[in-house]
């Protein structure tokens, strides 16, 4: 089989070895195939690590974290600031191997990229800002602060469809911190990871810090091998909801820490008074962009009673617009789903709505081969009480459109579901907006007036509630998770106070 012409650009075309701590490593464990979704076809094959593959690239992580964690951050952030390039000038096929393993169109993927490259600026600027606080002692003479050190090894297990940004959001972050990661990719999109490995060999051959980004290609195993092994502190763990509560349960036995980003169920409640263009393009973007495969994609529609109707033909104007088709051709906007798999569950969620009494507006179906395409739909929906499909995150772009009454019963139904991740409110008016905002509004983890519910932007912290786990990475303070905090007291002083004035008088 040729490779596909981007693989050679990348210099990942000989590339089969499935373990890489900064030299590949060969490994002898399944092969994984990566296959194309937009025809169905092998890209490529990769050989899986085993066990023993596997503690070889820990072991070589671990020695480099003896002497990372000493570099000072701003020296760690020069390193980050050299990827940052990195990914800069490989910016163009680095996002069309996106597109093409992944099935995301290629500006997606291109912005993917630029998501890897944001947040390695916006490493290099924190690994000047670790802060930690300084108290008041309550003793005379003493002085108390707080610092933030490295952990260790951080296991980053993630999900196929963002197959590069995760990864770079918790690398670089964790590298800066004085950390250093193993990577699990998704077995859908080896291909992916072996091209952004080698560009991290690069950088690690130039500072001489291999073993700081170490890659172990596998499946569940691999995952659940790192969630079990006490010598990784950390466990960043991105996919479904039910894969990520066994990865939970698994770290917190061994009382290790993990960072969940699981699955989202996500809404936009649009009020009589919002403005329906804005309105109609934000829901657009959000159900069908990455095929309705994002974990913030919009998959409910909350619309009041007097915009409801305009709405669902705005929607469906908007939708036979949109050209699927090769996620590489420019002029495309929606792509294949990832598996034939995803496209019989588009099915069975088309079947089981019906069924629940919902009514299709605009497409419903699945698109005849060769690749794993669907029509984005639109359906008429019951109350989501009596809709349990609803209930539940289908990745695929379906979206689901109610009527409600008013914003209350808009809220109330928005966060009944037991996801947690994104939100949104479309309105002109400040007091309705400001109540969505409160804490009896939106209980998700990020919320956002007259914007969609996806393409949140690296400088906040982004992660969800309730099922969708607690964790946040990126921006903001996220970094933390990432550090263990140090109390520190001294005494400068030639007494030995208690605190809590307690006496304990010896001699
Ligand atoms: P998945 O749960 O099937 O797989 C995710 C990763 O877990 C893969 O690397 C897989 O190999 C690994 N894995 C599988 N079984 C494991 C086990 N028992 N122990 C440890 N690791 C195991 O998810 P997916 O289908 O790749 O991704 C889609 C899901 O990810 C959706 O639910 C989506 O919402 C979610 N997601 C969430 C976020 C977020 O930030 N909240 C971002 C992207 C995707």
């Amino acid at each position: 089989m040729d490779s596909h012409p981007l693989l050679k650009t990348l210099g990942i075309d000989n590339l089969h070895h499935g373990a890489c701590t900064g030299e590949w490593i060969e490994t002898t464990g399944e092969p994984i195939t990566s296959l194309n979704p937009s025809t169905g076809e092998p890209l490529g094959t990769v050989t899986g690590a085993r066990r023993p593959e596997c503690q070889l690239v820990l072991a070589r992580a671990l020695e480099r974290f003896d002497s990372w964690r000493m570099v000072p951050a701003p020296a760690r952030g020069e390193v980050i600031r050299q990827l940052g390039n990195k990914l800069r000038e490989h910016k163009e096929p680095l996002g069309e191997l996106i597109a093409l393993e992944m099935g995301k169109i290629r500006s997606e993927g291109l912005g993917e990229v630029q998501e890897m490259i944001d947040i390695c600026d916006f490493a290099v600027g924190l690994s000047r800002q670790l802060y930690g606080l300084t108290m008041h002692s309550e003793r005379n003479r003493h002085r108390m602060y707080e610092q933030w050190h490295p952990m260790g090894a951080v296991g980053i297990i993630s999900a196929f469809n963002f197959p590069m940004a995760v990864w770079a959001w918790n690398a670089a972050i964790a590298a800066i911190c004085g950390d250093v990661s193993l990577w699990k990719p998704s077995p859908a999109t080896p291909l992916c990871a072996l091209a952004v490995q080698k560009i991290c060999n690069e950088v690690m051959a130039e500072n001489d810090c291999q073993g700081l980004f170490n890659l172990i290609v596998g499946g569940a195993d691999e995952g659940r091998w790192m969630a079990d092994e006490g010598r990784i502190p950390i466990v960043s763990f991105t996919g479904s909801i039910p894969v990520g509560r066994k990865v939970a349960a698994q770290v917190a036995g061994r009382l290790g820490r993990s960072i969940l980003e699981l699955g989202g169920n996500n809404a936009i409640i649009v009020m009589d008074d919002a403005d329906l263009d804005l309105t109609t393009r934000a829901i657009t973007f959000g159900a069908v962009g990455t095929a309705g495969q994002r974990c913030t994609t919009t998959r409910r529609v909350f619309a009041q009673k007097g915009i409801h109707g305009k709405l669902s033909q705005t929607l469906c104007k908007a939708y036979s617009t949109i050209k699927s088709g090769d996620p590489l051709d420019e002029s495309t906007l929606l792509g294949p789903l990832a598996t034939a798999r995803a496209v019989a569950d588009f099915k069975a969620a088309i079947e089981l709505a019906q069924q629940q009494g919902g009514e299709v507006l605009c497409g419903g179906n699945a698109v005849e081969g060769p690749g794993f395409f669907v029509e984005p739909t639109v359906i008429k929906a019951p109350p989501q009480q009596g809709f349990p499909i609803a209930w539940e995150e289908t990745f695929a772009p379906i979206v689901y459109l109610f009527e409600v009454d008013d914003l209350n019963q808009a809220i109330i139904d928005q966060n009944a579901v037991t996801q947690g991740l994104s939100s949104a409110v479309f309105t002109d008016s400040l007091s309705t907006a400001e109540r969505f905002l409160s804490p009896a509004g939106s209980d998700c983890g990020i919320a956002n007036v007259n914007i969609g519910t996806s393409g949140a932007e690296i400088g906040g912290a982004f992660g969800g509630e309730k099922d969708t786990g607690g964790g946040r990475e990126a921006g903001s303070d996220a970094w933390k998770a990432y550090m263990r905090r140090q109390t520190c007291t001294i005494n400068w002083g030639g007494e030995l106070p208690l605190a809590q004035g307690v006496t304990f008088d010896v001699g």
